[in-house]
C-alpha cells in the first residue's frame, strides 16, 4: 500500500524549552491515518495534516472501548540523526493487541514503514536535550456505528507524535509507590497482557486514592490472591535481590514491556541473574527489612527507568536504597537512554534510523 502524503499549508510553532514541557502534549503538524473496512481491508494510508477525528457517536469504541495503543520514542542523536527505538517490537506487540481485542491486524512492516515516514516528515520536532524525544502514539479505534454488542466492522488506525520532556515533574527522580491491595487491575485470562484504554481507565480510581495519599504510583496485585506482585502504571517492575534481578512474569496479566524486554538483556549482559517468577508482597517486605532488596525501578517507554525509593503496604512503609537512586538504576538509566540517544554503541540492533 502507498502512503500518500498531503503536507500541512502552515506549520505549527515549535515549543522552545521541550525539556519543561511534560508528556504527550505539544503535537506536532502531521499525522498518519488509515482505515479498515470489513471484506476491503486496510485502506487510504495517508499522512495529513494533525487534525480532529470525525467519528459517530454510535462509534464502537465511544461505548464498547474496543480500542488498542502503542507508545515509543524517536531520539535526536549528537551527530543530528533520528532513531526509532525498537519500533518492530511495537508493531508485532500492537497485533498481539488486536488479536485480544478482536481487531484487525497491521502487517508490521508496512506500520514500521509508516512511522518512519512519519517521524521523517516530523523529523524538525525531535528535540535533542537530556530527557527529551518525540513521543509516537499508535491507535487504532472500532469504528463502526452500531450499538450490538460485537466486534466492529470498521476501524481507524493512527499514528501521532508529540514532543516530550520529562514525564515525571521531577525528571530521574525516586518515586513513592502505594501498594495497592483493595482495587485490581487485571486478571489472567482477561485484557491485562493487552494495550488497550480499558485497563487504564480501570486503574484511574486507585491512581487517584493513592495521589491523594502522597504517592505517585501504583503497584498492583494479582486479583486471585492478593499476593504476587503484578505492574505499576504504565511500567513493568524490577527487584534487585542480592545479586539477581527478579520480575514478574509474562503471564497474561501484565504488559510485556519492550523496555522491561531491553532492561533483562542489559542486565544478563552485566553479569547479573535475571528471574522471571511470582514475587510476593511479603518476600519483597521481608528481603527489604533483611537487606536484601538493594534497588527497585520501574521499566517503560514513557519514564525508561524510574527509581522507587519507598513502598507503602497496609500502612507499613518500606524504604529501599535510603531513598535515594540506587547504583545499578543509575547505570540502567545511563546506558539504555545512551543507547537510545546514539550517545553509546548499540550492539543489540534496537534503534533504527529514520
Ligand atoms: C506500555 C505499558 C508498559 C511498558 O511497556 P514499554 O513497551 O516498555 O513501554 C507497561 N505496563 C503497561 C500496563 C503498559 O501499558
Amino acid at each position: 500500500m502507498e502512503i500518500d502524503i498531503r503536507k500541512a499549508a502552515q506549520l505549527k510553532e515549535k515549543p522552545t524549552n521541550v525539556a519543561g514541557l511534560g508528556f504527550g502534549k505539544a503535537f506536532t503538524d502531521h499525522m498518519f491515518i488509515m482505515e479498515y473496512d470489513a471484506g476491503v481491508g486496510w485502506h487510504d494510508a495517508r499522512i495529513q495534516p494533525y487534525s480532529k477525528l470525525e467519528i459517530d457517536p454510535a462509534s464502537a469504541v465511544l461505548h464498547y472501548a474496543q480500542e488498542i495503543f502503542e507508545g515509543l520514542k524517536a531520539y535526536r542523536t549528537a551527530q543530528n540523526e533520528v532513531l526509532l527505538f525498537r519500533p518492530q517490537d511495537n508493531a508485532a506487540r500492537l497485533n498481539i493487541s488486536a488479536r485480544r481485542m478482536v481487531m484487525p491486524e497491521i502487517d508490521p512492516a508496512f506500520n514500521v514503514e509508516a512511522m518512519k515516514k512519519l517521524v521523517d516528515l516530523e523529523r524538525d520536532w525531535v528535540p535533542r536535550a537530556e530527557g527529551t524525544s518525540l513521543y509516537l502514539r499508535p491507535t487504532m479505534i472500532a469504528d463502526g456505528a452500531e450499538l450490538g454488542v460485537h466486534a466492529s466492522k470498521r476501524y481507524l488506525y493512527y499514528i501521532i507524535c508529540a514532543a516530550t520532556g520529562m514525564y515525571y515533574t521531577k525528571g530521574f527522580a525516586p518515586i513513592r509507590i502505594y501498594v495497592e491491595d483493595n482495587y485490581v487491575r487485571a486478571v489472567r485470562g482477561g485484557v491485562g497482557g493487552a494495550k488497550t484504554g480499558g485497563n487504564y481507565a480501570a486503574s484511574l480510581r486507585a491512581s487517584e486514592e493513592a495521589l491523594e495519599k502522597g504517592y505517585n504510583q501504583v503497584l498492583w496485585l494479582d486479583a486471585v490472591e492478593r499476593k504476587y506482585v503484578q505492574e505499576v502504571g504504565a511500567m513493568n517492575m524490577m527487584f534487585l535481590l542480592g545479586d539477581t534481578v527478579c520480575t514478574a512474569p509474562v503471564d497474561g496479566s501484565i504488559l510485556d514491556g519492550i523496555t522491561r524486554r531491553s532492561i533483562l538483556q542489559l542486565v544478563k549482559d552485566m553479569g547479573y541473574k535475571v528471574e522471571e517468577r511470582p514475587i510476593s508482597i511479603d518476600e519483597l517486605y521481608a528481603a527489604g527489612e533483611s537487606g536484601m532488596l538493594k534497588e527497585a525501578f520501574g521499566t517503560g517507554t514513557a519514564a525508561i527507568i524510574t527509581p522507587v525509593s519507598e513502598f507503602c503496604y497496609k500502612g507499613r512503609c518500606l524504604v529501599l536504597n535510603g531513598g535515594k537512586i540506587g547504583a545499578l538504576t543509575q547505570k540502567l538509566y545511563d546506558t539504555l537512554t545512551g543507547i537510545q540517544r546514539g550517545d553509546l554503541a548499540d550492539p543489540y540492533g534496537w534503534t533504527v534510523r529514520v
